[in-house]
């Protein structure tokens, strides 16, 4: 009986936490490290909300055909035909495939920005803005660090 009660009154403490913060107590939950071999950079981008250094990605030069994988579980987030250069000095596109993120709304810094996740291990890849130049209109800003190129 008192066991119960425990797990009730947890239950319920979890509920009202989870009611406070709907989306990113959801993210947050769903976010596990897969890849053992991630760099502290890496975990820092993608489990902490980092973001690399702009201009540093080697993933700015690639122009080969093929698909951009999450750096953690695999997932496969963006092919090359999406990819454009922004000038922004991280790797830009104008559209995911389908189902690869999932959003949420950052509103660190002072504005109001969406942020996308990994849709099958949760880790943090970059912020969609609304000002891309193809027909999507979708500017992908993403952390080359959480991505990683296999060419076709
Ligand atoms: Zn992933």
């Amino acid at each position: 009986m008192r066991l119960f009660k425990r797990k009730f009154i947890k239950l319920l403490a979890l509920s009202l936490i989870s009611s406070m913060f709907p989306t990113s107590f959801l993210v947050a939950s769903a976010k596990k490290v897969i890849n053992p071999n991630l760099s502290k950079k890496q975990k820092e981008i993608m489990f902490k909300e980092g973001t690399e250094r702009p201009y540093t990605s080697d993933l700015l030069k690639e122009k080969r055909k093929g698909f951009y994988h999450c750096a953690n579980c695999g997932n496969k987030l963006f092919a090359s035909t999406a990819k454009f250069d922004s000038g922004t000095g991280w790797p830009s596109f104008s559209e995911a495939l389908p189902g690869a993120f999932k959003t949420k709304i950052d509103y660190s810094f002072g504005m109001e920005r969406v942020e996308y996740h990994c849709a099958k291990c949760g880790a943090h890849h970059g912020h969609v803005f609304n000002d891309g130049p193809r027909e999507s209109g979708k500017r992908f800003c993403s952390n080359g660090l959480c991505l990683i190129f296999k060419p076709e």
